[in-house]
């Protein structure tokens, strides 16, 4: 896997408590030693303060490779891994405070 590029949507991970749910498909592992696979997530939908990226590209570095591994400990799968990405912003949400 390393060094290749997948394809995948994500958006912001800043969820509210009134956020909506909606479901989108990832490349997961769901286990340290299942092997990549697709699966269907819940994603919060885009809220207050969040801005929407249609992600085109994501990386696989070094890093997502021993997360996915837990490697380090504490990984929580299904664990979906890229969080270098190249895309467009889509939807910017911002609610003015006084
Ligand atoms: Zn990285």
């Amino acid at each position: 896997m390393r060094n290749r590029f997948l394809k995948c949507l994500i958006t912001s991970t800043h969820l509210h408590n009134k956020t909506k749910m909606y479901k989108t498909e990832a490349v997961a592992k769901t286990s340290k030693d299942s092997k990549f696979e697709k699966i269907t997530i819940e994603r919060g939908s885009t809220s207050e303060d969040d801005v929407e990226i249609d992600v085109k590209f994501c990386g696989i570095c070094h890093t997502d490779i021993h997360v996915a591994l837990n490697d380090f400990g504490g990984t929580i799968y299904p664990n979906v891994p890229g969080h270098e990405a190249a895309g467009v912003v889509s939807k910017v949400v911002w609610t003015s405070r006084s």
